[in-house]
């Protein structure tokens, strides 16, 4: 881990993407007989993505999984389908796209990722993120580790840490009635 205080990096960061399994789940995966793969996520988790979307943070999700319930899933807190990629096998350009698309310099957007094809990305963003059960390869090379494991409120550390920085840690109940 570098040895440097990561919250001075709170402030630049407009946007986030995140891996997918091991981040918003504990990396668990019910393979039914159906051929379908389920995943649980988190409540809390879920709220801290719907404040980021309310209040204007573009948010990706880059996994290598595909499922349809993974859309449905972040679509349904605000996140846009065209920011949802799935089968990514190089995260890089994928990364790269969305921070094109939003007009994002790459230090300007937080990665969350807890496994070995996380790396190359979180060597990129500008501010890199790792759950406290992610494989010792990704604490390395992450600015910041989480008390908080996969799955269990780790993307609302990350996300609240960013948006209390901002002073947006708030909820606007008018827009939050609104939405969805
Ligand atoms: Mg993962």
């Amino acid at each position: 881990m570098p040895n440097y205080n990561y919250k001075v990096n709170l402030h630049r960061i407009r946007a986030f993407a995140f891996d997918v399994d091991g981040v918003f789940t504990d990396g668990s995966i019910l393979s039914t007989a159906d051929g379908d793969l389920l995943r649980t996520f988190d409540s809390k988790d879920g709220f801290a993505v719907r404040m980021c979307t309310m209040k204007g943070y573009p948010v990706a999700i880059i996994t290598g999984g595909v499922s349809q319930s993974i859309v449905h899933r972040f679509k349904g807190l605000g996140v846009k389908e065209e920011d949802i990629y799935q089968k990514s096998r190089d995260k890089v350009p994928d990364f790269m796209d969305f921070c094109t698309r939003y007009g994002l310099q790459p230090e300007e957007v937080a990665f969350a990722g807890d496994d070995i094809p996380d790396i190359p990305v979180l060597k990129v963003a500008g501010l890199s993120a790792a759950p406290a059960d992610a494989v010792p390869e990704v604490k390395d090379v992450c600015d910041y580790v989480s008390l908080r494991p996969g799955g269990r409120a780790f993307a609302r550390d990350l996300i609240e840490q960013v948006l209390k920085v901002h002073e947006d840690w708030y909820l606007d109940t008018e827009v939050f009635a609104k939405t969805f």
